[in-house]
């Protein structure tokens, strides 16, 4: 959902072009307002409730801190 990906280099950039970008390069879960960060480069996600994200993941909701 989303395109979440662990890692954002593997984002699917045919279905979500941000990544691509210039800006989206900057993209990821650990600069993303959604996040709480935890242990050991992962984090909880307001949209993922329950899961842990990556902290260089990213989806498609991700949103400027
Ligand atoms: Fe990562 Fe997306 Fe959650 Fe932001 S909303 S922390 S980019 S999974």
């Amino acid at each position: 959902a989303l395109g979440y990906r662990h890692d954002a280099a593997d984002v699917d950039t045919a279905k979500y072009p941000a990544p691509a970008t210039p800006e989206g390069k900057k993209q990821v879960c650990s600069n993303c307002k959604l996040y709480q960060a935890g242990d050991d480069g992962w984090g909880g996600c307001a949209i993922f409730p329950g899961k842990q994200v990556q902290g260089i993941g990213w989806c498609s909701a991700w949103i400027t801190s």
